[in-house]
């Protein structure tokens, strides 16, 4: 389970990196001594209780196509069956992951190795969703491991969440072979996983990460950078489109981008959480 002080230090390191944090020749021992020193205490890692972010200079120009949008009206009961209780949610993920390992209703049961269900307590109410399983999570069976979940999980510290506390899937719970993009009529074989998902949760925000999953969630064919900065829904749920990690990891230069975007979820999830609950949510889980 990450520590508050491993919270803080990705959060602080997302920040330099985002460049919202400028501190010069930034490692680990640097981060150490940010962390143990009285600037940290200027760093909030909840987002209910964040500093105001200090304006700088984006790296990249903002486009007008990219510039935030008034937020959608909010939906606090957008599917049903969100008053299930915790345990309720917990036996209903695991019904439905079961239902996923035996799934044949395409041909990627096939040559997969494990099916990738998702990740993240039965509590959680953030869902981030990618496109589909990749190599390592072919291997481990757990969404977004290796480089880029290490980032995406950084992102998610980096605005006071563990990863345990949000949950973490896919569009699709198979691999494709070769990391080809999965065919349409395989994204809808494995849509009602999704949404069992969802709907089990509750969830109250989904973070579509990458441009494939903000397209088959939002139903908006358009570039990412066209589609961010503003709210788009998925069945009534808010849906707030950000870069996949791996693309960040290849393109830095896109990070501070997604630190906005990350703010932007960090207000909405305010708005909807004036009191935030997530030790009650997940306290069954502890
Ligand atoms: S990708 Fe989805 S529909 Fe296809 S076999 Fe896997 S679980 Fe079943």
């Amino acid at each position: 389970m990450t520590t508050p002080r491993r919270a803080l230090l990705a959060h602080i390191e997302f920040l330099h990196e985002s460049g919202n944090l400028y501190v010069e020749g930034l490692g680990e021992p640097e981060l150490e001594a940010i962390a143990t020193s009285g600037a940290s205490n200027r760093i909030s890692s909840r987002p209910d209780r964040r500093a105001t972010p200090k304006t700088k200079t984006p790296r990249t120009a903002t486009t007008k196509a990219e510039t935030p949008e008034p937020a959608a009206p909010i939906s606090k009961a957008p599917m049903p069956a969100v008053n299930l209780t915790f345990d309720e949610r917990a036996e209903r993920l695991a019904k439905a992951a079961r239902a996923v390992d035996e799934c044949t209703k395409c041909e990627l049961c096939k040559t997969r190795n494990k099916t990738v269900f998702g990740d993240g307590g039965a509590g959680a109410r953030l869902c981030f969703v990618g496109e589909a399983p990749g190599a390592e999570e072919d291997r481990t069976g757990v969404p977004f491991v290796g480089r880029g979940g290490q980032l995406l999980t950084k992102m998610i510290e980096a605005i006071g969440f563990e990863r345990a506390e949000v949950y973490i899937c896919n569009t699709i719970k198979c691999r494709p072979p070769q990391n080809r993009d999965p065919t349409p009529s395989e994204k809808e074989a494995c849509r009602p996983y999704l949404e069992e998902q969802l709907r089990t949760l509750g969830a109250q925000i989904i973070v579509a990460v990458g441009a494939h999953a903000a397209g088959y969630l939002t139903g908006v064919q358009s570039s990412l950078g066209a589609m961010r900065g503003k709210w788009h829904e998925f069945e009534g749920i808010p849906v707030m489109v950000t870069y996949h990690p791996a693309f960040l990891l290849r393109s830095p230069g896109f990070k501070g981008k997604a630190w906005e975007d990350m703010q932007m979820l960090a207000a909405r999830y305010n708005e909807l959480n004036p009191t935030d609950r997530r030790e009650i949510w997940h306290k069954a889980s502890k």
